[in-house]
């Protein structure tokens, strides 16, 4: 080695622990979800930290190595578990970035390296310890006043569609040439989409996210599975290297990933309670539940994979009415928001945020206004078709006419004489039974059972 090269490379060395050990905080962004809140530091550099938790006041201390300022920058969103964030000097004179706590939670912190379009960061996940906190608004739910019922009273269960607004927090999604993150267009778009549902008398929208916050995609179809929905549309833009790339297009889940998710959840034997509701509690013998289990979701996922696909052919129906369509028929394809082999899914990318025209178009709140309205004919087109047998829409098909429209839901509700109660998980005949306050005997008359098995979204009627 040349003398030459040898003094190049300490000239580089030195630079390379020059510029790790001097850092600086460029600004923090705080995200609250419904049950966490997580901070990002921004780093100049990859961030090395030591952490002290101390109290009065409830406070974290993260001390950054090789940081001088006091400045860190903007601080921008607000949670309800933070007091204030700001820089101070430990007693070493080190640099800290103090979180002061609403009160104690439990917190995890970690760094991410490099990601467009963000730089060095160091997460800090907070989350109230027992009883949750929450500032972001639950999920919108149309009340239903109770109103004389008139000549036309029919009755039925709200469809409850999930929907995903794709990406949020400090996932931005794809971002225009401009600099529009997808992130906005895909929650603007589900709210309108959303407000649109629940004007509709028997369909009820409920939000994977109801705010600007993260959620990781295998969590969206579990928080639709908890809502019981009928059907889960995710809602995103589109992005490629090529600019020229244009058009909506509709994906579903493919046949490989469905057959690989009923596999996985016939290997969680605790789920199967879950999909078998009482009637795993019955059966002692483990073959034959999985039997069962295996029938149901095989069966289950049929349905799911021949609505989801008939959804997609609506919607890609509608959309082309006012859009361009960069694929005409539903794509499959093996996409996490999609796995549920349980709950028909779809995911709708709305066009191309990477086209200059197209960003310039989902940006326009008239645009997003025409894509949901789009979304929901679709939807509402298909279920007047295709309604779930105990469905407002199935009563109304069944009465030969089609629903209504928003003005009158009051004359849709359910009224007390004609209750129904759908299965849900850990419900037994007798605790349906105890909670309206009937005999089991009557239960089972009412609902002609010959058992007392019932079914996870089995709808029974109260006498
Ligand atoms: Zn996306």
């Amino acid at each position: 080695m040349s003398l030459i090269v040898r003094v190049f490379s300490l000239m580089l060395l030195l630079l390379c622990s020059y510029s790790w050990a001097v850092n600086s905080v460029k600004g923090v962004r705080i995200w609250h979800a419904p049950d966490n809140t997580r901070l990002v530091l921004d780093l100049a550099n990859a961030p090395s930290h030591k952490v002290k938790r101390l109290s009065n006041p409830t406070r974290l201390e993260i001390e950054l190595a090789g940081v001088s300022s006091l400045n860190i920058g903007a601080v921008t969103g607000d949670s309800p578990l933070v007091k204030s964030v700001y820089a101070s000097r430990t007693p070493s004179a080190a640099t800290a970035v103090v979180i002061e706590l609403s009160f104690p939670v439990s917190d995890s912190i970690f760094s991410l390296p490099p990601s467009p379009p963000y730089g060095h960061r160091l997460v800090v996940d907070l989350k109230a310890q027992g009883a949750a906190v929450s500032s972001a608004k639950p999920a919108p739910v149309v009340s239903q006043p109770a109103q004389p019922a008139t000549s036309s009273r029919v009755t039925g269960r709200d469809i409850i569609i999930a929907i995903d607004a794709g990406h949020g927090g400090q996932d931005p999604g794809a971002v225009g040439p401009k600099g529009t993150h997808e992130k906005i267009i895909t929650q603007s778009v589900s709210r309108q989409l959303a407000a649109m549902i629940n004007q509709q008398p028997g369909l009820k929208a409920v939000l994977t996210r109801t705010g600007d916050y993260y959620i990781h995609p295998n969590k969206r179809p579990e928080i639709a599975r908890q809502k019981q929905a009928d059907l889960l549309i995710s809602i995103h833009a589109d992005a490629v290297q090529n600019r020229k790339a244009h058009g909506a297009s509709v994906w579903v889940l493919s046949m490989r990933r469905a057959t690989t998710e009923v596999g996985r959840m016939l290997e969680q034997t605790e789920q199967h309670s879950e999909l078998l509701g009482g009637v795993a509690e019955v059966i002692k013998d483990s073959a034959n539940e999985r039997y069962l289990a295996q029938t149901v979701l095989d069966l289950s996922m049929n349905h799911s994979m021949v609505t989801g696909f008939e959804v997609a052919k609506e919607v890609l129906r509608e959309m082309s009415t006012v859009a361009h369509l960069h694929k005409k028929e539903p794509q499959a394809a093996s996409l996490a928001v999609l796995k549920a082999p349980d709950i028909p899914s779809i995911l709708v990318e709305t066009g191309f945020i990477s086209n200059y025209n197209e960003e310039r178009l989902l940006k326009d709140p008239n645009h997003q206004h025409k894509l949901a309205l789009a979304i929901f004919r679709a939807v509402k087109g298909y279920f007047e078709k295709s309604p779930p047998a105990d469905s407002l829409f199935a009563a109304h098909k069944n009465n030969g006419r089609s629903v209504p429209a928003s003005q009158n839901r009051a004359v849709t509700v359910i009224s007390s004489t004609n209750r129904t109660h759908k299965v849900k998980r850990g419900d037994s005949l007798s605790r349906v039974a105890k909670q309206y306050g009937v005999s089991m005997t009557a239960l089972r008359r009412h609902n002609n059972l010959k058992s007392d098995n019932i079914l996870i979204g089995q709808v029974l009627r109260i006498p």
